[in-house]
């Protein structure tokens, strides 16, 4: 899971065994647009540096298509709309 994103570093919680570290994202680096299936590559973080586990991150969450505060409403708990917004993040970093 991610705890943070900041100045194009993802700061990460192994969904395994809880080691936390973090996934450098190259400078300059983009999504890669997949034109066959018509969407964003899915971005792999690192390895967890304990146990190797790689977190995938959906590189395709529609941009605008939720309020977070909707989210909330819907009962979405508060964990996951977190995970949304710090992909979401990532997303923009790796769009721009
Ligand atoms: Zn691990």
């Amino acid at each position: 899971m991610i705890l943070k994103f900041n100045n194009g570093v993802i700061f990460l919680r192994c969904i395994n065994c809880d080691t936390d570290y973090k996934h450098h994202l190259r400078a300059g680096q983009k999504a890669n647009y997949n034109e066959q299936f018509g969407e964003y590559e899915n971005l792999d973080t690192d390895p967890c540096p304990s146990c190797g586990t790689i977190e995938t991150l959906n590189m395709n969450i529609e941009e605008d298509e939720f309020d977070y505060e909707d989210l909330e409403a819907m009962g979405m708990p508060n964990y996951e709309v977190n995970q949304r917004k710090y992909v979401r993040d990532v997303m923009k970093q790796l769009k721009s």
